[in-house]
């Protein structure tokens, strides 16, 4: 298989080259022979000398040169009956001849060498072609298949010589076929070529008449005066059924994420009912019946209100939790600057027993966001900053980072508190997840940082953090929602 049919070595390479040369050494002495003053002799040498061209040895015109000189001095000196008397015009003849001989030599040796070229530069190519995995059709300005590489075959079905001859357009459905005419038509009446070296999506066509998507680059290659256009194509239908696998995947993950926030807040809507008259009753039976019951009694009654009202907390943030995932956000432009005066304000009181100093690093940026929720996000990782902390002085600053771990627009919350385990990094973030049991009565519920969590990816954002035990922690969030998002998520 050639690139093209045009630029295949010459035909001269099928003959006996060698035979060829042969005779045209013979035929030269003979005239030599016949007619002895060495020019015309030496004008079929000449012939013999360029035969040599085609031979595949590398220097072998020069040793034709030798022999055709030799020859020729051959001729001076045993060819009777010179029909010129004057010896230094045959001398000078011969001369002459000898050196035409040579340059032909050296002019054949710089043709040989620059075929030698030719062909290694058109085996490497070839070479390429044929190995590459993507396929690869080379077609001429009427759209006629010049070239057809084995990667075409596999994946069109056609064998090289069923392709090569025929109009590309075998290789495309009709409606595609019609547009590629267009394209060769536009081409020659303008001269441009559109679409040149961009990749683009269309539909191929097989022999067996299927159907599949591609992706396909056009080059244009010029040699001399013929213009041909090369096409890579790449079958794209296994990249293609990923993709549409992953959105059906995303899709039911979306579904049943939102079939769970419905169970959520269906269920612990529905057990608050109970619950809540289960508490009511404790509550009486405590009440109306603590004299008729012993201390031990009296402390189990105590017991059971107690934890009925925790199960109400409980319920209470499963079903905020849910609300989080149902609700729409109500987007608006935020100076978080702001919010954080309004956060410290509310919680001034704690901020002074606390001795707590809270530093804005450098102005908060006016953000596209749900300010109360957000706000949400910034009052829980304070207050966890300021309870989570045993030191005397308790620090936080607040931040807004260009780039932080390869996000961008990043915002910080960083205190000198107890600081949190590596191991326990991800575990924080789950429901009713707490670290510090033995302090459950005065803390939290365990839920403020899967609210915050919640909070980030609605708002299409990340949260991570970095902490180190007894040094601190920091929170890093993005937040990426935009005006349009003001919708259901
Ligand atoms: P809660 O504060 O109600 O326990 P959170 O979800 O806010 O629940 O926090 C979960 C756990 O993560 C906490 O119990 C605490 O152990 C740990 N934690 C949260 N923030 C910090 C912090 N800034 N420093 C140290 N530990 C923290």
């Amino acid at each position: 298989m050639t690139i093209a049919t045009d630029i295949q070595s010459p035909k001269i390479y099928n003959f006996a080259p060698w035979a060829l040369s042969s005779s045209l050494c013979l035929a030269g002495f003979l005239y030599d022979w016949l007619t002895p003053l060495g020019v015309a002799g030496g004008l079929i040498y000449t012939v013999f000398i360029l035969s040599g061209v085609f031979l595949d040895s590398n220097r072998i015109v020069f040793l034709f040169a030798g022999i055709s000189s030799a020859l020729t001095i051959f001729g001076y000196f045993h060819i009777p009956d010179s029909i010129v008397d004057t010896q230094w015009i045959i001398v000078l003849n011969r001369t002459m001849t000898i050196m035409v001989l040579w340059a032909t030599a050296y002019l054949a040796y710089a043709i040989q060498q620059s075929l030698h070229k030719t062909k290694a530069a058109q085996a490497h190519t070839e070479a390429i072609i044929k190995s590459a995995i993507d396929s690869i059709v080379l077609i001429n300005e009427r759209g006629k298949i010049l070239n057809f590489n084995p990667a075409s075959i596999k994946l069109f079905g056609y064998s090289f010589n069923e392709a090569v001859g025929q109009n590309v357009k075998i290789l495309m459905p009709e409606h595609y076929a019609r547009q590629h005419d267009q394209f060769l038509d536009y081409y020659f009446k303008t001269g441009q070529e559109r679409f040149m070296g961009e990749n683009r999506q269309m539909i191929g066509k097989r022999k067996d008449g299927s159907e599949f998507p591609m992706d396909i680059t056009v080059g244009k290659l010029t040699a001399g005066n013929q213009t041909h256009f090369i096409g890579i194509i790449r079958d794209i239908s296994k990249r293609i059924e990923a993709e549409q696998a992953r959105d059906q995947m995303i899709n039911d993950l979306t579904k049943s994420n939102q079939a769970l926030d419905d169970f959520a807040y269906i269920a612990s809507h529905d057990l608050k009912e109970p619950l809540r008259g289960l508490a009511n009753n404790a509550m009486f039976f405590a009440e109306d019946y603590a004299e008729t019951l012993d201390e031990d009694g009296n402390k189990r009654i105590d017991r059971m209100c107690t934890l009925t009202k925790r199960m109400e907390k409980l319920i209470d943030n499963l079903l905020y939790f849910s609300r989080l995932g149902r609700q729409d956000l109500a987007i608006q432009q935020t100076n978080i600057n702001d919010l954080i005066g309004e956060i410290t304000g509310m919680i001034d009181t704690l901020i002074e027993e606390e001795a707590v100093q809270i530093n804005i690093i450098k102005p908060l940026p006016s953000i596209i966001c749900d300010r109360h929720r957000i706000a949400e996000v910034f009052r829980n990782l304070i207050t966890n900053a300021i309870k989570y902390n045993d030191k005397p002085e308790k620090l936080i600053d607040i931040d807004f980072l260009p780039e932080k771990d390869g996000r961008e627009n990043v915002f910080s919350v960083k205190d000198n508190g107890i600081g949190i385990a590596p191991e326990y990094h991800a575990d924080i973030f789950k429901i009713f997840k707490r670290l510090n049991v033995e302090e459950e009565k005065a803390r939290g519920t365990g839920v403020g940082l899967t609210f915050v969590q919640k909070i980030i990816e609605r708002h299409k954002g990340e949260i991570w953090l970095e902490s180190e035990p007894d040094l601190g922690t920091t929170f890093y969030f993005t937040i990426n929602s935009r005006e349009e998002d003001n919708d259901t998520a």
